[in-house]
């Protein structure tokens, strides 16, 4: 269910609230073999519930998490703008998008309304390891159970700067509720595909539910202007 960086999973943790301290967690555990591979180091010498969940971010990841924020918000914006259009290319990309024979578009233009926001104004924080989800190798960022709070673990900042963008987009949906009642595991869109004319065409039946499947339907919608 949880994926290598570009990845935004999300199975979601009972969160305190954001609590001010700063990120040490980084006690060793003798003789506690980590369950983090070796190729995602992030988590090593840690384990989930050792420690505040929660840090601050630096004044450069913060600068990054403004400036993210920023550009997934104008996007979603630029989409719901084209949205609001009725252009029919954009019930062309959604039959597409979420391999949907008869989209209801006022409930696309619903959603990505809550998801912009959502963007403006759900609290994005710094997770640590101590957090169960940012222990799980792969993992970007999440939201909380209750869909209040987008959590944003350490390898966050290790993707590119599109990744982020599409990471913020992504957890905004989940905050919006888009499949939040599904049966896990998460499935995501082939990261290799960057097209609009089939971009998740690795997952089969409706995607409507598909919160990854909407962050590609936000960026495609927001190019057809
Ligand atoms: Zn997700």
């Amino acid at each position: 269910m949880l994926r290598r960086a570009p990845a935004r999973p999300d199975d979601v943790t009972a969160s305190a609230p954001p609590a001010a301290d700063p990120q040490t967690v980084t006690t060793a555990l003798p003789g506690q073999p980590s369950a983090q591979p070796a190729d995602d180091p992030f988590c090593l010498n840690t384990r989930p519930g050792q420690g505040p969940e929660r840090c601050e971010f630096t004044a450069k990841q913060q600068q990054t998490v403004g400036f993210e924020r920023y550009a997934a918000a104008s996007l979603t914006s630029q989409a719901l703008t084209n949205l609001s259009r009725g252009d029919p290319y954009l019930t062309t990309l959604a039959k597409r998008v979420f391999h949907a024979a008869n989209p209801d578009m006022s409930q696309i233009r619903s959603t990505t309304s809550q998801i912009l926001d959502n963007l403006r104004s759900k609290p994005v924080v710094c997770g640590t390891c101590a957090d169960e989800d940012c222990y799980t190798a792969g993992v970007v960022a999440h939201v909380t159970d209750d869909l209040s709070t987008i959590v944003l673990c350490q390898r966050f900042f290790q993707t590119s700067i599109g990744e982020m963008r599409r990471t913020l987009v992504h957890e905004a949906g989940h905050a919006a509720g888009v499949g939040s009642g599904g049966p896990p595991p998460e499935m995501y869109c082939a990261e290799g595909s960057t097209g609009c004319v089939d971009p998740c065409s690795n997952l089969s039946g409706d995607l409507s539910q598909n919160v990854d499947a909407w962050a590609r339907f936000i960026e495609c919608a927001a190019q057809s202007g």
